[in-house]
């Protein structure tokens, strides 16, 4: 008998699994993959931790989480900085002076504003002669926000790449703000804390789930054998898609998807960075992730690879049956999840959790900290 029948080893269950057990829980993890990490899953290749469900870096500003990972892995200094390619013109990204340098030549921030401005007020005056007070589809709300050239050579392609339509028909509502550094600095992420797993974010779930009081059994469909597995534990915490559970009785929540293409080359460097978006709309990819570089090209000896690997992504639509990424939390779905909301609230003995379970865009350290503050609340 086990306290807790954790369904998922992603970063959510084994969360869960690691608390729960270093509070004297008996704990049973099971995953119908062949592995444990969930999405996090890295697998090594060529001596590169290869990222197979997507590039993950992790950052945060959250202490507890930062210090709890801490424990299962020495985070190395990665530091996102993408570039983005725009016809073979390749820019900074986010936003930033050497952005702004490369595009215009303007060397000061007060000259980066004042082009910035400039464009800003040519859009606005262009939508006024037309008689319209307020942005009537993304591509006008962002260029008064950031103007014709940035949006033109570094939003529209991408933007429309993601979603699968101009940006012309795309709602104003999506882009809220275009966020602007007058400085020069290219780490995309603000937060306090930022790195790469050495090794890998599988050894880092590993290693949260290697205790003694947990059993971890993968290649374990839950639903294929539901009646047994429930009757092995007083709890059952689903980290699962929460449709899936209630046999879609009320319908099919949707995702977005993004499709990966690996390829191994026999070079050392293939461009020289971690990820390069493409924000052209003719390239059919939206980036490209050389893995090797969230780790600095280098084997866990410190010797350089000899060769790289490379993701291209694109995105998808979505149907049943393919791996759910993002969640579309439009009003037509997050009514179909209030509905499951109640039932799962209704259902004795379970608790749903993390990115599938609650149908929300979580990152890592939000996932994590989701984990925690449940297992405050029920341990
Ligand atoms: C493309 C992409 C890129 C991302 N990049 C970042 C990033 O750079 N930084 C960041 O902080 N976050 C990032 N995230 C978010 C991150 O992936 C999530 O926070 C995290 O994976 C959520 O963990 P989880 O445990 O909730 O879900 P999961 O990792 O999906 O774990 C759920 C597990 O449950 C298992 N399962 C489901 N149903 C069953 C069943 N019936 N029986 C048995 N097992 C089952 C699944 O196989 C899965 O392993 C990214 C997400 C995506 C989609």
């Amino acid at each position: 008998m086990y306290d807790y029948l954790i369904v998922g080893a992603g970063l959510y269950g084994a969360t869960f699994a690691r608390v729960a057990a270093e509070k004297g829980k008996k704990v049973l993890v099971i995953d119908k993959r062949t592995h444990v990490a969930g999405n996090v899953f890295t697998e090594e290749i060529e001596g590169i931790q290869v990222h197979k469900y997507g590039a993950h870096i992790f950052h945060t500003n959250n202490k507890r989480v930062w210090n709890f990972v801490q424990k299962y892995a020495d985070f190395n200094r990665f530091t996102n900085s993408p570039v983005a390619n725009y016809k073979g013109e390749l820019y900074s990204l986010p936003f930033n002076m050497y952005t702004f340098n490369k595009m215009w030549g303007v060397v000061t921030p007060e000259e980066a504003a004042q082009k910035i401005e400039e464009q800003r007020a040519d859009a606005k005056a262009a939508m006024e002669a037309e008689g319209v007070t307020e942005p009537r589809n993304l591509e006008e709300q962002a260029i008064l926000l950031i103007g014709r050239d940035i949006y033109e050579k570094l939003v529209k392609g991408y933007t429309e790449k993601q979603w699968g339509r101009p940006c012309t028909e795309l709602p104003a509502f999506i882009i809220k703000r275009l966020p602007v550094r007058l400085i020069f600095d290219n780490n995309y992420f603000n937060a306090l804390y930022q790195g790469i797993p050495i090794g890998g974010y599988t050894k880092m779930v590993k290693n949260m789930l290697d205790h003694e009081n947990i059993e971890v059994k993968t290649g374990v469909e839950y639903f294929e054998n539901k009646p047994e597995l429930d009757d092995l534990a007083e709890t059952v915490l689903y980290t699962g898609p929460i449709d899936a559970y209630f046999n879609y009785s009320k319908g099919t929540l949707e995702y977005r998807s993004v499709r990966f293409e690996n390829e191994i080359l026999d070079k050392p460097s293939f461009q020289g960075n971690a990820a390069v978006n493409y924000t052209d709309s003719e390239t059919p990819w939206t980036r490209i992730i050389e893995h090797k570089w969230f780790e600095f090209g280098k084997d866990k000896d410190g010797n350089d690879l000899p060769k790289t690997v490379i993701s291209r992504e694109f995105s998808s639509e979505w149907k049943l049956g393919d791996e759910p990424y993002y969640p579309v939390n439009d009003e037509k779905n997050s009514a179909l999840y209030a509905q499951y909301k109640e039932l799962a609230d209704a259902e004795k003995g379970v608790i749903f959790g993390g990115r599938l379970g609650e149908y929300k865009y979580y990152d890592m350290d939000a996932v994590i900290a989701a984990a925690l503050e449940k297992a405050d609340e029920v341990l």
